[in-house]
């Protein structure tokens, strides 16, 4: 096969950031995606339904002429965060999910929740008119080893708050075990995860062994590569509760290549070349659209793009730039390792 075309993909978990690094990635989504959930750990964070407004309006504003894209944006989950509020942001149809952070747990989250009884009426609230949480799923408990934190979350947190609420639609965000595969697969249709590109890529090894290597450094962090192989199988099985979110998320170089460097892979430029070359390592190419372009939609009630993509095989490798300019620092594009031969041709 060297060419396959696609219904324009939808990117379901995507940093976007402010300002002059927004201006800057906006257009690395847009060129390849029609919509992305929006994350909303800025700083201050996206809480409330006009924080949210404000955001996309921001968004907007930020892409260039001739772009179509529809930032489908989320509201972070705090402690004081107003049922009412939320409600409202659903029924207008501006707000397409809420974001829980448990409080630590990542980039910008130390407005998370510590406390879930606090939030027990939101998602009370949510479960009844449908929208969908969605969960970075790790404890940030410092006794539990960080290699952990996902497969402790789900039993401590994340199968606690389902059954303590029947009917709330959760999207467990970037998995990286094959702890999260099964659990999630296990589930009833009110449960769907994201997988994200450079996960299906890297093991731990990448990070740790030759020298630290800042840029696959990313939370959750990369696992074993036995839980790489369950997110492949996963991704690539055609299972409607598995979808693309690639958590891409950028950092100023300074910021990644630092004595505490930042948590985040930037992929958006080369995620769907990525996806091609790994769908196809699987042989499982006819399952690509489905995992980009169908499944996520389905789960957000959203009617699949009309638009269509197409990806071509060259016999010489495709290139990708190395690194985007922002007016806040280089952010590195991330690299998989390998030579690449797919490409966004139209
Ligand atoms: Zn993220």
């Amino acid at each position: 096969m060297t060419q396959i075309t696609l219904r324009r993909p939808d990117d379901m978990h995507l940093h976007l950031r402010d300002g002059a690094m927004l201006k800057a990635v906006l257009p690395e989504t847009a060129r390849h995606f029609a919509r992305a959930i929006i994350m909303p750990n800025l700083v201050p964070p996206v809480v409330t339904a006009r924080d949210a407004a404000a955001y996309r309006e921001r968004i907007l504003a930020a892409l260039p002429e001739g772009m179509a894209f529809e930032p489908l944006m989320t509201l972070y989950l705090t402690e004081a965060t107003d049922p009412a509020d939320v409600a409202v942001a659903h029924a207008s149809g501006l707000v397409k999910a809420v974001k829980l952070y448990p409080a630590g747990a990542t980039t910008n989250s130390a407005s998370g929740v510590r406390d879930f009884d606090k939030v027990r009426g939101v998602l009370e609230t949510m479960a009844e008119i449908g929208l969908p949480l969605c969960v970075h799923g790790e404890v940030t408990d410092s006794a539990i080893d960080i290699f952990d934190r996902e497969a402790v979350f789900i039993d401590r947190v994340l199968d606690p708050i389902r059954r303590a609420t029947p009917g709330l639609r959760v999207v467990m965000e970037h998995i990286t075990t094959k702890d999260g595969v099964d659990y999630a697969s296990a589930q009833g249709d009110d449960l769907a995860a994201t997988i994200t590109t450079h996960h299906l890529i890297i093991n731990r090894n990448h990070i740790l062994a030759g020298g630290i290597k800042p840029h696959y450094y990313c939370l959750p962090v990369a696992k074993r590569e036995e839980h790489r192989l369950a997110l492949r199988a996963a991704a690539t099985s055609g299972a409607a509760r598995f979808f693309l979110g690639t958590d891409s998320a950028p950092h100023p170089d300074a910021l990644k290549e630092h004595a505490c460097g930042c948590a985040g892979c930037f992929t958006a430029t080369n995620t769907m070349a990525l996806l091609a070359h790994v769908f196809e390592e699987e042989g499982a190419m006819d399952r690509l659209e489905t995992f980009t372009s169908l499944s996520g939609a389905a789960f957000y009630g959203l009617p699949a793009n009309e638009d269509r993509i197409t990806l071509e095989k060259t016999d010489r490798p495709a290139s990708f730039p190395a690194k985007i300019d922002t007016g806040a620092g280089t952010v590195t594009v991330f690299d998989p390792g390998f030579p690449v031969h797919w490409s966004v041709s139209c």
